[in-house]
């Protein structure tokens, strides 16, 4: 062992002596806190600062993290003034309100509904597609047919606010995503509970005026949410298509997994975009991501995308750092 290790090792070896928080030697060589931040939720844009208050409840009082994420995201699910998830979503361009959700555990269970039409929660549909089936995913008619046979209701999920948008949209008929438009997209949730246990849970009406049929990241697993208990979760919000292409948040999970931070694996996430995507200037993507530690991070390609933090010291909104500058 050379001179410089060997004084390297002796510090390191001290400091876990004398330090009550040990510190470790990370894969990536950094000298990290052992030190666990949890419980702690996030959530994608500002009608996540609502969402992490139903979830705060059930993880302050030492529950799941999967009730947790369930619980959080129903919220703007059932805000009808919220034009972007669930009742009073934006239609596709023929008027239909059509849902996408997914929800993933600690054990790597996972469930998600896709087209999912006149039921204002999916997010509840897909958890019980995870816990009662023996399937990941059920979309369109199946799906519907199995939520009613679970008791959920059918209800008009379009809004007259949601119905008039799309009527003025009719005039001109042109699809063009705009960046940021509302702030308050699609809702992807990732929670740490008190055992340290990780789960996330993502839903949305999609994109508005989408074609009829078109399902987007937000349900896919790996694309719009991802978890590994033993690494971190990710969720993405933005234009679906650009996230499905690079199977965004499994990569930031991945990347988390080789030693990054979440917000430098956020980060990268990204870039893999910038590189292959030739368009990706015209939209938004944000990517959001949780470790094992608690630590949370954010970025996104365009200025304006932001998330809602809440442990016990925090309850806030932050602004992700960009890439087109
Ligand atoms: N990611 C969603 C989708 O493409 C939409 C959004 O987050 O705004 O369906």
């Amino acid at each position: 062992m050379n001179k410089n290790r060997r004084s390297f090792v002796k510090k390191i070896g001290l400091a876990l002596v004398v330090s009550p928080v040990a510190s470790v030697l990370a894969k990536n060589n950094t000298v990290r806190s052992n030190n666990v931040n949890k419980p702690v939720v996030i959530s994608t844009w500002n009608h996540g600062l609502d969402a992490n208050a139903a979830a705060w409840e059930i993880l302050k009082n030492n529950g799941s993290a999967v009730d947790a994420v369930e619980a959080g995201v129903r919220v703007p699910e059932s805000d009808p003034n919220n034009t972007s998830v669930g009742l009073g979503g934006f239609p596709d361009r023929d008027g239909n309100v059509t849902l996408d959700a997914c929800i993933m555990d600690q054990h790597q269970n996972c469930g998600s509904v896709a087209f999912l039409q006149g039921i204002q929660n999916p997010i509840s549909v897909a958890r019980l597609v995870m816990d009662k089936t023996p399937h990941v995913m059920l979309v369109g008619a199946g799906a519907k047919s199995f939520a009613l046979k679970n008791g959920f209701k059918h209800e008009n999920l379009l809004t007259d606010k949601a119905k008039k948008a799309w009527q003025e949209w009719v005039k001109k008929s042109k699809y063009q995503p705009i960046i940021n438009v509302e702030n308050h997209d699609t809702i992807g949730m990732l929670a740490l509970d008190q055992n340290g246990n990780l789960s996330g849970a993502c839903t949305t009406s999609g994109a508005a005026f989408k074609m009829n049929g078109r399902v987007g990241d937000s349900p896919i697993i790996g694309a719009g949410l991802y978890v590994d208990n033993e690494v971190g979760a990710a969720t993405a919000t933005g234009l679906g298509e650009l996230v499905m292409k690079t199977v965004g948040s499994h990569l930031v999970v991945e990347l988390m997994r080789q030693g990054l931070s979440p917000n430098e694996a956020c980060k990268k996430a990204v870039e893999r975009i910038a590189e292959k995507l030739d368009d990706y200037k015209k939209y938004q993507v944000g990517f959001l991501a949780l470790n094992k530690k608690g630590e949370c991070g954010s970025y996104c390609i365009q200025k304006g995308f932001n998330y809602a933090w809440k442990d016990e010291k925090n309850e806030k909104l932050v602004d992700a750092e960009y890439w087109v500058k």
